[in-house]
């Protein structure tokens, strides 16, 4: 991999979609083809607008309350996942659901549910009011606690500090986090942690591509939306590896004066936002002088997750 020339813009890979958006994309494409419109979702599909746009162009209504939804309709659950409270509300009001959420977020549904059938406490590393956060939570509110921050850890009081769990939101940042794992763990030494980590491969990649990066470009444009946790956490990893970061919805909102001292200009994208979008912003910043390209290729993917059964064609 070489430095950009000056002028140049840099293409990080690994960015943009990942396994989990592209499922949870397909199916609502699918349920639409298969049974027409309208189409519930409860909540966006996936953080991103132009993608909720296009989806709802298409048939989809995207909601927060199930009582919204009228009786006998299909409802997709979104990539985020959902508690068994709001599945059970489902089924009350007998709605045709088919479930969208990551696999990965599964994994950590069933991590939690395991933790709490075996009689730990559990301790959540997440962001209070995501919506990932509020489904995990919802698997066991009893024995579920949140923590933030480092600084959330010492208040923490369990029942048997030899039956402490981790689990964490898929979309957090990797450093963070593990400083997070430290702290925990010097209170509670026995604290069992997941085997195979619970921030996603997709999160991992591109915050390790974003770092990359960062330390081969002073100015780095993340296109993402504002609701997206794991753009904003490539915001952060590339402003802590020295580079000046903005998160920016579209090309549209690259503002020049960003571009007076950069001679190098870095590119991601995060995990919910339309390759469009990414290439949009390439051609805005041609417009403004930067005509070379090239890809900065850190992380190669190919991960995929098969359909829903029920949607699967005979
Ligand atoms: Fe799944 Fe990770 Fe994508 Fe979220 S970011 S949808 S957990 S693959």
């Amino acid at each position: 991999m070489s430095s950009p020339e000056p002028n140049k813009v840099a293409v990080a890979q690994a960015r943009g979609f990942c396994a989990g958006v592209s499922y949870a994309i397909d199916i609502v494409n699918l349920v639409l083809e298969r049974y027409g419109p309208p189409v519930y979702v409860r909540h966006e599909i996936v953080h991103n607008r132009y993608v909720c746009d296009e989806l709802r162009g298409k048939g989809a209504i995207f909601i927060d309350d199930l009582a919204l939804v009228p009786k006998g309709s299909l409802l997709i659950f979104s990539a985020h996942g959902v508690s068994p409270a709001v599945r059970e509300e489902a089924r009350r009001r007998e709605l045709r659901v088919i479930d969208a959420t990551c696999p990965l977020v599964t994994k950590v549904h069933v991590e939690a549910l395991r933790y709490a059938r075996d009689g730990y406490d559990i301790l959540l590393i997440g962001h209070r009011g995501h919506v990932e956060v509020e489904g995990t939570l919802g698997h066991a509110p009893d024995l579920m606690q949140l923590v933030e921050t480092v600084a959330d850890v010492e208040p923490i009081q369990v029942r048997d500090p030899n039956k402490v769990a981790i689990v964490t939101q898929t979309t957090l940042s990797v450093d963070d986090t593990r400083d997070i794992i430290a702290a925990i763990r010097r209170r509670f030494p026995a604290a069992q942690v997941p085997k195979k980590d619970d921030i996603c491969y997709a999160t991992q990649n591109r915050q390790t591509a974003v770092k990359e990066l960062a330390s081969r470009c002073p100015l780095v444009l993340v296109i993402g939306s504002l609701a997206s946790s794991n753009a904003n956490r490539l915001v952060e990893v590339a402003s802590k590896a020295g580079a000046d970061a903005h998160l920016i919805e579209d090309g549209g909102q690259i503002d020049p004066v960003w571009l007076h001292s950069a001679s190098a200009i870095g590119i991601t994208a995060g995990a919910s936002t339309p390759e469009a979008l990414v290439q949009a912003a390439i051609e805005r910043l041609r417009s403004l002088g930067y005509p070379a390209v090239e890809d900065l290729r850190v992380v190669e993917e190919n991960i995929t997750f098969p359909l829903p059964r029920e949607l699967r064609l005979p």
